[in-house]
C-alpha cells in the first residue's frame, strides 16, 4: 500500500526540494489509515497523500497549511484529522522507557 504514496515524492524530485523548502513535513500512522503531508514555504499549501481511515482508499488533496490540520477525503468526504504530535510523542516516550528498563535488567 505504501507504494501508492508517490505524489509527494514526485513533487520533491520535480522541484528538487530541500528540507529547508518545507514549512512542515510529516508522515502519520493512524489506527487505520495513514497520511503524509508536505507544506511548502513558497505558497503555504499543504500537499497531502493519505489512506483514508474511514473508507481505506488512497487519496490526494491540497489545502492551506494550518494547525490543527484536517482535510476532507476525496473519496468519501469524511474529515481526516492529523493525530496530535503530543500523542505520538507520548507513545514514543513510553517505548523509550520500556527499552531503558530492558537495558537495566540486562
Ligand atoms: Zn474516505
Amino acid at each position: 500500500m505504501s507504494g501508492q504514496f508517490h505524489k509527494i515524492d514526485a513533487l520533491i524530485k520535480e522541484k528538487s526540494l530541500k528540507s529547508s523548502d518545507a514549512l512542515y513535513v510529516t508522515t502519520r500512522h493512524m489506527k487505520e489509515g495513514k497520511i503524509r503531508i508536505l507544506a511548502l514555504k513558497s505558497d503555504g499549501i499543504a500537499r497531502c497523500e493519505y489512506i483514508c481511515p474511514n473508507c481505506m482508499k488512497y487519496g490526494y488533496g491540497e489545502a492551506p497549511w494550518q494547525r490543527p490540520f484536517s482535510i476532507p477525503c476525496a473519496n468519501c468526504g469524511g474529515k481526516i484529522n492529523v493525530p496530535k504530535m503530543r500523542e505520538q510523542f507520548k507513545r514514543e516516550q513510553k517505548a523509550e522507557k520500556a527499552k531503558a528498563k530492558k537495558k537495566q535488567r540486562a
